[in-house]
C-alpha cells in the first residue's frame, strides 16, 4: 500500500513537471516571437531616422541653391563674360537642384515604404498577442473584388446612402477610370491583380511580385495612393496555385507582410460568384445567415459588369447587418486578419 502510494505520487509529480515545462516552453516561444518583431521594428525606425536626417540635409541644400539662383537672376549690372560665367553657374545649379530633387523624392518614397512596414510589423505583433481579436468587434468590412466595373458607381451610391465605407480589391484589366471616384468617396482601394490570370501570376514568386507591382502602379497613377492592402486571387487558401508552383502561398503569405503588404481573405462568402447570375435574395440571405454569431466580418462580393444582382442585394445586406449591430468600415493594414488556412 505504502509503495503504491509513493509510486502514484511520483507519477503525479512527473505530470506536474511536464505541464510546467510545456507552459514554460510556450511562454518562451511567445516571448521570442514578440522580440523578433520588436527588433525588426527598432531596426526600421533607425533606418527611417537616418533617412529623415538625410532628407533634411537635401532639403536645406535645395534651399541654398534656390537663393543662390535668385541672386544670380537679379544681378543685371554685369559684363557679357561675367554673364556667360553666371549663366553656366546657373545651369549647373539648376542641374544640381534637379538631381537633389530626384534624390529627395526617392528618399521620401523609401521612407513611406519603411513607415508602412513598421506599421505592419506592429499590426502583426498585435495580432500575435491578441490573435483574432485585432478586427474590431461589431465591424463589417464589405469587400468588392475584380472591379471597377459599370456597376461601381451604383455600388458607391448605395454605400453613400447608408453612410457605409467599403474596400475594393481591384484588377488592372477592369474599368480603372473609376478608381479616382472610389478613392474620392473615402473607400479603401486594395490590390487584387493586374491580369487575374492564375497561370501567369502563380507561375513563381517573381511573376506574382511583378503582377502586384503592376496593379500597384495603376492604382498609384490613377489615385496617387500606394495601397498596402492585398487580396490574393482565389484567396490565400487557393489550391489552383499548386498546379503552377508548389508551396507558393506558404511563401507569399510570409513574404508579402514583410514587404509591407497586409493581406485579407474573408469569413463571409456572399456566394455571388456561385453562378453566372445568383438571385439578389439568395445573395442577401447568404450574407445575413453566414454573419450570424460572428464578432467581426469580412464579406466577399464582386464588382463586375455581370454582377447586377450583387448591386440589387446590397441595400438588404446593409440594412440586415445594421440591424444585427454591425457598422461598416474600410480595411486598413492594422486590421490585418481574416486569414484562411493554407492549402499550398
Ligand atoms: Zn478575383
Amino acid at each position: 500500500m505504502g509503495i503504491f502510494k509513493r509510486k502514484s505520487n511520483i507519477v503525479f509529480l512527473f505530470i506536474i513537471f511536464l505541464l510546467v515545462a510545456a507552459l514554460a516552453g510556450v511562454s518562451y516561444f511567445a516571448y521570442l516571437k514578440n522580440n523578433d518583431y520588436k527588433a525588426a521594428s527598432k531596426e526600421l525606425t533607425t533606418i527611417q531616422e537616418e533617412n529623415e536626417s538625410e532628407l533634411a540635409k537635401v532639403e536645406k541644400r535645395i534651399e541654398e541653391l534656390e537663393s543662390e539662383i535668385a541672386e544670380l537672376e537679379t544681378n543685371s549690372d554685369i559684363s557679357e563674360q561675367e554673364k556667360a560665367e553666371l549663366n553656366s553657374q546657373l545651369q549647373s545649379a539648376l542641374e544640381e537642384k534637379a538631381r537633389l530633387e530626384k534624390e529627395n523624392s526617392s528618399l521620401k518614397s523609401e521612407n513611406s515604404l519603411l513607415l508602412r512596414r513598421k506599421a505592419l510589423q506592429d499590426a502583426i505583433r498585435l495580432n500575435a498577442v491578441k490573435q483574432s481579436d485585432t478586427a474590431k468587434s461589431g465591424v463589417c468590412y464589405l469587400t468588392f473584388d475584380d472591379g471597377p466595373s459599370d456597376n461601381t458607381l451604383k455600388i458607391l451610391d448605395i454605400l453613400d446612402t447608408y453612410n457605409a465605407k467599403a474596400t475594393f480589391f481591384v484588377v488592372g484589366t477592369a474599368k480603372t477610370q473609376y478608381l479616382p471616384k472610389i478613392a474620392a468617396k473615402g473607400h479603401a482601394i486594395g490590390l487584387h491583380s493586374t491580369s487575374h490570370k492564375y497561370n501567369v501570376i502563380y507561375d513563381d514568386i517573381e511573376s506574382y511580385l511583378t503582377d502586384v507591382q503592376g496593379i500597384s502602379d495603376i492604382v498609384y497613377k490613377k489615385t496617387g495612393i500606394r495601397s498596402n492592402l492585398l487580396r490574393f486571387p482565389g484567396g490565400s487558401s487557393n489550391v489552383i496555385s499548386k498546379n503552377y508552383c508548389e508551396g507558393l502561398m506558404t511563401d507569399l503569405t510570409k513574404r508579402m507582410p514583410n514587404l509591407g503588404y497586409a493581406y485579407f481573405d474573408w469569413n463571409v462568402v456572399s456566394g455571388d460568384a456561385d453562378a453566372a447570375s445568383v438571385p439578389a435574395a439568395t445573395i442577401a440571405n447568404n450574407v445575413l445567415t453566414r454573419a450570424k454569431g460572428k464578432k467581426s466580418i469580412c464579406v466577399l462580393m464582386h464588382d463586375t459588369s455581370a454582377k447586377n444582382t450583387t448591386v440589387e442585394a446590397l441595400p438588404a445586406i446593409l440594412e440586415g447587418l445594421s440591424k444585427m449591430g454591425f457598422r461598416f468600415e474600410k480595411l486598413t493594414a492594422e486590421t490585418f486578419g481574416f486569414h484562411q488556412n493554407l492549402n499550398n
